[in-house]
């Protein structure tokens, strides 16, 4: 038998090969206890005590994506945001926070609205720019750089490798956003982040009916161990049922992936240039002004994320949106079938995003129907 450790296809694929102990099943059972019997000698003979810290079920899924991902641990949230929050939890007045100008539009939100809240400085920069995050950063107060990439909706590439420098040389940690590149793409932990995220409703599910958050942390340090007691306490761990069809769903994480990144990257380039078309935005294209770090950064592929800005405004890419027959005209992205939405209508009078943007997500359905449909609504429109 070979020494080698198994590849990340097989670790997804087989779950990490720890079938039903007890049953000698392929796939585990579902533990649904919400408490554990002490023995009589008071003690709880496998450390599990009651459901809202421990469940095995949630534990296989936490697990898959902490080796996926090559961290120390991982925990699992009942949404991508109870996981984000969840970094944010043990921050204090006075304490101070970087993030994105342009990013996942719901975070953003909370981070401006709530965190400042409580008395925390949250500072938006644009990540792509070395000398605006060293403007901000302050030794001592800044806490938490927070980056996504690529970043909805621009899919706007940020150095992993340059930011946690400058975070760390702050005595910052740095947190990466990584629901769009997936663990198929990108190790953030290995490019010197602390903590990565997933929204795993999006990808790792992949099948657009489970709602999930992942952290996975580099070191099991004293900032993880704050972040586990207050899942612990605060009580937002991902139910088992759920964790169940996650790793269902990983399963074919890398197929689904691979094979949607290459659709979206056939789908960029077939409508760059087209008359109806501003500006197709997506880091595999040589013109992104990311696609250099994405090369060095994103391995294999560049994600199944891209966005078209449509001629004519707002009115125009919502004509485009109405005309689709195949795309589903849908908020959220991830999922095997492919989604098309007007983002500025989602995100509000406040957006940051041009009103002429359509955001894509590229499902597993064959290209040819995905870019014949596209072309029949973009024409439909002229
Ligand atoms: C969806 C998403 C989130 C939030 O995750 P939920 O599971 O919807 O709570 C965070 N970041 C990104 C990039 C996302 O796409």
């Amino acid at each position: 038998m070979s020494n080698k450790p198994p590849h990340p296809e097989t670790i997804s694929a087989q779950a990490l090969g720890q079938g039903d102990v007890p049953s000698g099943g392929l796939v585990q059972a579902i533990h649904v206890a919400t408490t554990y019997e002490r023995d009589a000698d008071n003690q709880y003979p496998n450390g599990l005590i009651y459901g809202r810290p421990h469940n095995p079920t949630t534990r296989l899924a936490e697990n898959v994506v902490a080796a996926l991902e090559g961290g120390a641990g991982a925990l699992a949230f009942a949404s991508g945001m109870a996981a984000a929050v969840a970094v944010f939890e043990n921050l204090t007045n006075g304490d101070h926070v970087i993030a994105p100008k342009v990013m996942y539009w719901a975070l953003r939100d909370w981070l401006a609205v709530r965190l400042v809240a409580r008395g925390v400085k949250v500072s938006f920069v644009d990540m792509s720019d070395p000398a605006a995050l060293e403007a901000v950063l302050a030794k001592g107060s800044t806490k938490i750089v927070w980056i996504e990439t690529p970043a909805n909706p621009l899919w706007t590439i940020t150095d992993i490798a340059r930011v946690a420098n400058k975070a760390h040389g702050a005595g910052a940690i740095l947190v990466v956003d990584s629901t769009v590149a997936t663990p198929v793409f990108t190790n953030p932990l290995a490019l010197g982040a602390d903590i990565v995220m997933h929204s795993a409703t999006k990808y790792l599910n992949g099948h657009s009916d489970v709602l999930a958050g992942i952290l996975v942390t580099r070191e099991a340090d004293e900032i993880w161990e704050k972040i586990s007691s207050a899942r612990a306490s605060g009580g937002a761990i991902l139910g088992p049922q759920q964790a169940a069809l996650l790793v269902r769903g990983m399963r074919t994480l890398h197929l689904r992936v691979r094979s949607a990144s290459e659709a979206a990257l056939k789908i960029a380039a077939h409508f760059e240039g087209h008359p109806n078309i501003v500006e197709v935005l997506y880091p595999g294209l040589e013109n992104h002004p990311g696609h250099d770090i994405a090369v060095r950064q994103m391995q294999g592929g560049f994600g199944a994320m891209l966005s078209l800005r449509i001629k004519g405004g707002a009115a125009a890419a919502i004509q485009v949106a109405a005309n689709v027959k195949i795309w589903k005209r849908a908020t959220s992205l991830g999922g095997v079938e492919s989604l098309i939405e007007h983002r500025a209508s989602m995100e509000g009078p406040s957006t940051p995003v041009p009103e002429d943007l359509l955001r894509l997500s590229v499902g597993v359905e064959h290209v040819e129907d995905l870019i014949g449909d596209l072309q029949q609504a973009l024409a439909a429109d002229a």
